[in-house]
């Protein structure tokens, strides 16, 4: 009887002992999980913080830093130029809370310093902006007024830009004005102007494109420049003319290889 007491006691320390260690094990594998998530979590979020201010000291730092410098030497078209990019950024980020005070400021320095190019672009932010709160009507007021001071400064990209804008406009809230005619003004100044590829023919500026220039002022695609090169070398190595004006094109990188 003594025996199967001290048998059985012996059993249950034992148990006892295993629970003792299970929980223990259990205990520890808990708290090296716990441990382990914290510092992963911890290196992550110190990871995402150095790539967000790295990002924001590359993205944010020059701009205030050049309207601080402007603002000290009184230079009054750079103040401008700063806070149309200023206004444009929040454009872009759609706050156009945070624009329109900033377009705002910057046209009235511009009309200040009579600069005429930059009222246009101005216009064109407030333009974009008016579109982008759904209030076609001064959308369209907007870029009319762009477009009245590009034709008056003779800027023909501002009044390009204009057409192409009012059309876009006219499709997107119909009202009693066509599409028509900025349409064929639109086709009249890329023509004008030249703004097409002389090697596959394209429109540039309607798409985003890397183009490559050449010595006489026409632009070609870079995608492009590899047939100018071979359509315009002659059999004897000499360089053939840009294909929009026939003058020689030696400022193309292809070329110059050649
Ligand atoms: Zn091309
Ligand atoms: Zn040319």
């Amino acid at each position: 009887m003594v025996v199967l007491l001290v048998v059985v006691a012996a059993a249950a320390a034992a148990a006892v002992v295993v629970v003792v260690v299970v929980v223990v094990v259990v205990v520890v594998v808990v708290v090296v999980v716990v441990v382990v998530v914290v510092v992963v979590v911890v290196i992550v979020v110190v990871v995402v913080m150095v790539v967000v201010v790295v990002i924001m000291s590359i993205y944010t730092v020059p701009f205030p830093d050049a309207m601080k410098l402007a603002m000290q030497y009184s230079d009054r078209p750079v103040q401008a130029r700063c806070l149309y990019l200023f206004a444009d950024i929040h454009r872009k980020r759609n706050d156009s809370e945070r624009a329109s005070p900033r377009y705002e400021s910057a046209y009235s320095i511009m009309s200040e310093i009579g600069d005429r190019v930059g009222q246009v672009q101005v216009l064109g932010g407030m333009a974009k902006t008016a579109a982008l709160q759904r209030n076609y009507q001064k959308a369209k007021e907007l870029n009319n007024k762009a477009l009245d001071l590009s034709t008056k400064a003779g800027c023909k990209l501002g009044m390009l830009r204009c057409h192409a804008r009012q059309k876009l406009l006219n499709e997107i809230s119909p009202d009693d004005a066509t599409s028509e005619g900025h349409e064929n003004y639109v086709e009249r100044l890329v023509e004008e102007m030249e703004l097409f590829c002389g090697v596959c023919g394209d429109v540039i500026g309607q798409n985003p494109a890397r183009l490559e220039p050449l010595s006489c002022g026409h632009f070609v695609h870079t995608r492009c420049a590899p047939h100018l090169a071979r359509s315009t070398i002659g059999r004897a190595g000499r360089r053939r003319p840009c294909p929009a004006c026939r003058s020689n094109s030696h400022r193309n990188p292809v070329l110059q290889l050649t």
